[in-house]
């Protein structure tokens, strides 16, 4: 059960990864104390090694695709790859990932009575014909492509999400999640920020598939968990899912362009073909945000950029930021 007073004890699946990361350092700063559920897929010890020696801090290794039992007061679902690479590298775990992690979760916070979070996502949307996306849009989304086995395991969620609270009154808060980028996104992780940096401060060539001309909006880490935590505050009857991400919009080329000048990289563009089903745009509509959570992101691309590339930079031992000052 929620608790108004004193620390909550708040579960957070996929905890050891990008963002999952991020929010258990945001719970322990407000004085929770956090289970951090992981099964090492795509996240990283590393991610959460200054958590470790916390006296409020527990790591379980995890998989939410078998049942949980531990008494809990809220409970964030994060637990799924969110990259195209790693979420396609093994379909079948993926959907099993989002729909049997789902269902799980979900009893677990019908026999605890915890309030519950899932991180969902603009892919819910598809390739969409509506633009901006605003959370009314029901999407366009191929059921049997590459990318279905994310789109409609997030898809399904959403709807166990809603039928556990009609069924059970299970208190939900459904955020559709916009691609997102910082510190702690693996080298390796395969996402469009992260390749560009890491290619960059290496001196490699920029992979930009198809023409570049799709367009994605880019948010910033910290303000996205800071609209997580204000979901998960919000009070009163169950609300609809609301979109989280920063509605400034950039071709895939505007962001190469940028991550070159930012780095003052050498790096060439290369061109090759677009992904099967890659979104050619995407946008969210925030008025939901703005107006129920009176959140709204407050770091620009360039400046988010440079606080990325300085932690590529250190990571990677490139020296890039420091030869330039
Ligand atoms: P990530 O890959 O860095 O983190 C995912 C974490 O989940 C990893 O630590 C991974 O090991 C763990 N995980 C995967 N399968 C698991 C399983 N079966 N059991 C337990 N743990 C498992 O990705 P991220 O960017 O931090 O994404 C976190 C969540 O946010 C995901 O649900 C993702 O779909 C959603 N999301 C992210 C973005 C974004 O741009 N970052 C956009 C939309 C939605
Ligand atoms: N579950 C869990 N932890 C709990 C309670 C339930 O992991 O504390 C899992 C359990 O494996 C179950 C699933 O959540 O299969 C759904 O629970 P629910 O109570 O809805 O269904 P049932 O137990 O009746 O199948
Ligand atoms: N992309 C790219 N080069 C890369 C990685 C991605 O041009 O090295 C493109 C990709 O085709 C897509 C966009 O960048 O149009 C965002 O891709 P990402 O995998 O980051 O996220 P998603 O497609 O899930 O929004």
């Amino acid at each position: 059960m929620r608790k108004y007073n004193g620390s909550s004890q708040v579960l957070v699946t996929g905890g050891a990864g990008f963002l999952g990361s991020h929010l258990c350092d945001r719970l322990i700063e407000r004085g929770h104390h956090v289970i951090c559920a992981d099964n090492f897929f795509t996240g990283s010890k590393n991610n959460i090694e200054h958590l470790m020696d916390h006296p409020r801090f527990e790591l379980v290794r995890h998989d939410v695709t078998l049942p949980l039992y531990v008494e809990v007061d809220e409970i964030y679902n994060l637990a799924c790859p969110a990259s195209p690479v790693h979420y396609q590298h093994d379909p079948v775990q993926t959907t099993k990932t989002s729909v049997y992690g789902a269902i799980n979760m979900l009893g677990l916070a019908k026999r605890t009575r915890a309030r519950i979070f899932r991180a969902s996502t603009s892919e819910v949307y598809g390739d969409p014909a509506c633009h901006p996306q605003p959370e009314s849009y029901w999407g366009h989304v191929n059921p049997i492509g590459p990318r279905s086995c994310y789109d409609e395991g997030k898809r399904c969620a959403e709807t166990l999400f809603f039928d556990y609270h009609r069924q059970y009154g299970v208190d939900i808060r459904v955020a559709r999640i916009f691609n997102t980028y910082g510190p702690r996104m693996h080298p390796n992780d395969g996402r469009v920020v992260s390749n560009f940096i890491v290619q960059a401060l290496r001196g490699e060539p920029i992979t930009v598939y198809g023409k570049g001309q799709q367009t994605r909006s880019f948010c910033y880490v910290d303000d996205l968990v800071e609209g997580f935590l204000r979901f998960m505050d919000l009070e009163g009857p169950c609300p609809a899912p609301i979109n989280i991400g920063n509605p400034g919009e950039f071709t895939i080329l505007a962001l190469a362009e940028q991550v070159i000048k930012l780095t003052g990289s050498r790096s060439k563009l290369v061109f090759s073909p677009l992904p099967v089903d890659d979104p050619m745009q995407r946008r969210p509509d925030i008025t939901q945000a703005r107006e129920q959570l009176h959140w709204e992101p407050t770091v620009q691309l360039t400046a988010g950029l440079k606080k990325t590339i300085a932690y590529f930079d250190e990571l990677l031992g490139t020296g890039v930021v420091k030869a330039d000052g």
